[in-house]
């Protein structure tokens, strides 16, 4: 990890509510626990991890602005969920950040997506079972994660698009791809 990265996460994390510092430290804990389970890139994992939510909690205004500012694609408008990550990673591109996997981690934190690396499930799956988070079976989520971290990912995905159906909001189409390309992995696991 260089300088800049160190002085990345420190803006990062002062810029937080308290509310969500709370959390972010909760993902970058466990995601670096995550990261030692599985042989993951502690640094990425704290760069990554400290800068998933910097854009969480903006108005629809704001997000809406840096969707636009960004290039980033227009069903992304109005919502702040599938976008908040989508512009902390270009805003860390930014800010100098290079690494494309550390990018990614960060891009599709909410979503997962096909093919997500090592570290995009480490910080996907941190997100959603740091210590405070609070929900039915995220302590068997916890469990799974700790022996299987493609299992872990497919529940998790699972409860998501659980989650977004039931609230009529919008799913994104990363969501279930990363669902049935973890599926198809852990089949292809078993047949070796
Ligand atoms: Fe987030
Ligand atoms: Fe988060």
């Amino acid at each position: 990890m260089t300088d800049k990265d160190d002085r990345l996460i420190e803006k990062a994390l002062s810029e937080l509510t308290e509310k969500r510092l709370r959390h972010t430290s909760g993902v970058m804990k466990t995601a670096l626990y995550l990261a030692d389970l599985y042989g993951g890139d502690k640094g990425k994992v704290k760069v990554a991890a400290a800068c998933h939510d910097i854009f969480r909690g903006r108005s629809v205004d704001e997000i809406n602005y840096y969707v636009n500012k960004y290039g980033i694609p227009d069903r992304y408008l109005g919502n702040a969920n599938l976008a908040h990550g989508k512009i902390a990673a270009k805003y860390m591109e930014e800010c100098g950040v290079t690494d494309e996997d550390v990018l990614n981690a960060v891009s599709f934190h909410t979503t997962g997506r096909a093919g997500m690396s090592l570290l995009e499930k480490i910080i996907f799956l941190a997100d959603t079972i740091e210590p405070g988070r609070d929900y039915p079976g995220v302590d068997e989520l916890r469990g799974i994660a700790e022996r299987d971290l493609d299992a872990a990912c497919i529940r998790a995905l699972e409860n998501s698009i659980a989650f977004v159906r039931s609230k009529g909001e919008t799913l994104d189409p990363d969501t279930e791809e990363a669902l049935e390309y973890l599926k198809s992995t852990i089949q292809s696991r078993k047949e070796v």
